[in-house]
């Protein structure tokens, strides 16, 4: 009954668009803060499926070709996270619903937005979950060097959506083969310096330590929204945070984001790595990176 229940919304999942799914059972999380919790959501939990979507390649390849950024900002973020993922959760969502089990979508939270708990030992909505222990819970993959969670499919290349439900389903296995070999090019070409060459923050989730290096979010945001000209190819020369160029300007109206470094190091250096060296299982005709990855050198 559960193994059936299970196989039907792995595969309803799959046929509304996710590439990977997986089933965290909620123990997974005993040892995750309170704020931070899956129940913190939705207080009946007794799973957490994972759905996670491919950022397409050749979206990531045209900024490493410093030809073509409109399509990252499209896919990989415009259409992922207000298009497919809404649909799919919803497809998930009213098919247990139909079934009798209550559910909850949970997409890409933009930001906390806490307010004061309306009891005394509840948690503060809304509450925040990690989509990347989600990712790692539900045994889809782990998490890199880099923090980003990766996947033997896709190394660092997918978004990950949930679906908490009071519905027991039959677990997904924890991943038990490293994707992340510490080679450290994520390290290296990230032009923000962000990312600590230590992998020392551990997570501990079921009975497997995770562990990724802290993550320096103020100095990746200045060069991901595009404000170092050495990597971005659309700065005027009075181009301010209170005058950004007309570029920026399109990005954020048109697809309500402006990512400019387009993840050098931390997605596209990373995918190279994995790609030639066999770690992820698929393999491409055009490489990720050829040659050097381009800077802007008069900038
Ligand atoms: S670039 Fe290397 S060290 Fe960084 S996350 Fe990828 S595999 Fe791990
Ligand atoms: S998005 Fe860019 S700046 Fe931020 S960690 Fe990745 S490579 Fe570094």
């Amino acid at each position: 009954m559960v193994d059936d229940l299970t196989t039907r919304i792995k595969q309803l999942a799959l046929d509304a668009g996710a590439d990977l799914v997986g089933v965290a059972p909620i123990a997974r999380f005993d040892n995750a803060p309170f704020e931070v919790h899956p129940r913190s959501v939705f207080g009946a939990t007794r799973s957490v499926i994972a759905l996670a979507c491919r950022m397409v390649r050749g979206a990531l390849k045209t900024i490493e070709e410093g030809n073509y950024w409109q399509a990252y900002n499209c896919d990989s973020y415009q259409y992922l996270n207000e298009v497919l993922a809404p649909h799919m959760l919803r497809k998930v969502v009213v098919w247990l619903e139909d079934h009798g089990y209550t559910s909850v979508p949970f997409h890409n939270p933009f930001g906390a937005h806490l307010g004061r708990a309306v009891r005394p030992d509840g948690p503060s909505p809304d509450a925040m979950l990690s989509l990347r222990v989600i990712g790692c819970a539900a045994g889809l993959g782990e998490l890199g060097h880099s923090k980003l969670f990766m996947t033997p499919q896709f190394g660092p290349r997918q978004r990950v959506y949930a679906v908490l439900t009071d519905a027991e389903l039959e677990p997904t296995p924890l991943l038990t083969e490293p994707v992340c070999d510490e080679c450290g090019r994520c390290v290296e070409a990230c032009p923000a310096g962000a990312i600590d060459p230590e992998r020392n923050v551990e997570v501990l989730i079921g009975d497997r330590v995770f562990r990724h290096a802290p993550l320096d979010c103020e100095s990746c945001v200045v060069v991901h929204q595009g404000w170092d000209p050495r990597y971005s190819p659309f700065l005027k020369e009075d181009s301010s945070r209170e005058n950004p160029p007309p570029y920026f300007q399109f990005l954020q109206r048109r697809f309500r984001h402006q990512s400019i470094c387009g993840a050098r190091g931390c997605v596209r250096a990373c995918m190279d790595h994995l790609e030639t060296t066999g770690r992820i299982r698929k393999q491409y005709r055009t490489p990720m990176i050829e040659g050097e990855q381009w800077v802007i050198e008069d900038a």
